[in-house]
């Protein structure tokens, strides 16, 4: 089994040292805290954007690429965009590389649920709150490349200009499963049938007006799939802002 290092992956985050960025501790679960980054300049007008990642413990390129993201500077886009950042929303399982947290629930199909912890916490962190852009960083163990799940209500879609972008770094797998309704290759829509049991409908339907899925393949290097998952969030920034 897999224990991967927590305490380091928290203490890289409380070590960021942009003026610009403020973390605090919003919940603890099992004895691991759960963290909210703000990532804000205090001039101009900014679109609010959300970036959520490790609701699923054994999809590590999700924290890895908020890390790298976290890390780099991100001075010109602070004019335009303020960031709200759930860096590991399970870390129950990142350690011990679970899907599930310790009480084998998967979080991304209990949103609908109350009293379970992490997804309290989400619902907290967030409640009240309006996004003009949410993304959910994610990896498929199945996939042969990059997909992704979108909704919006405002602008048009983008996923199709981000998979334009990604196949500069590697493949998109654009393999349909049965329900799936296709927007683009390797882009499909959040699909209303699901309710609100996942973490992207949920916040589409009460906190944002366009929401994406990012699924990188795992058999890719992890420096790869922080690429198409950082890639896949500067696309978006630069068509949105
Ligand atoms: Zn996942």
């Amino acid at each position: 089994m897999v224990h991967r290092d927590y305490t380091g992956f928290v203490e890289r985050l409380v070590s960021l040292r942009s003026s610009n960025t403020r973390i605090e501790t919003v919940g603890v679960v099992d004895d691991y805290p759960i963290h909210r980054v703000s990532l804000e300049a205090d001039q101009g007008v900014h679109k609010n954007v959300l970036i959520a990642a490790g609701i699923h413990g054994d999809e590590p390129a999700g924290p890895a690429s908020v890390l790298r993201f976290l890390e780099r500077d991100n001075t010109h886009l602070l004019q335009r965009f303020k960031f709200l950042i759930l860096p590991c929303i399970n870390p129950y399982g990142y350690v011990h590389n679970t899907r599930e947290n310790k009480r084998g629930v998967d979080l991304n199909r209990s949103f609908e649920e109350t009293g379970i912890a992490e997804i309290d916490i989400v619902k907290g962190t967030i409640d009240g709150q309006r996004f003009d852009f949410c993304i959910d960083f994610h990896e498929d163990w199945e996939a042969k490349g990059v997909y992704f799940y979108e909704a919006r209500r405002n602008k048009r879609w983008i996923g199709p200009e981000i998979t334009r972008q990604i196949e500069k770094i590697g493949q998109i797998d654009g393999e349909m499963g049965e329900s799936d309704l296709l927007i683009a290759d390797g882009v499909f829509q959040v699909d209303p049938a699901w309710g609100d049991i996942g973490f992207a409908p949920y916040i589409f339907r009460f906190n944002a007006d366009h929401v994406m899925t990012c699924e990188t393949p795992t058999n890719w290097t992890l420096d790869q799939r922080i690429a198409a998952h950082l890639t896949a969030l500067d696309t978006a920034l630069e068509i949105l802002g």
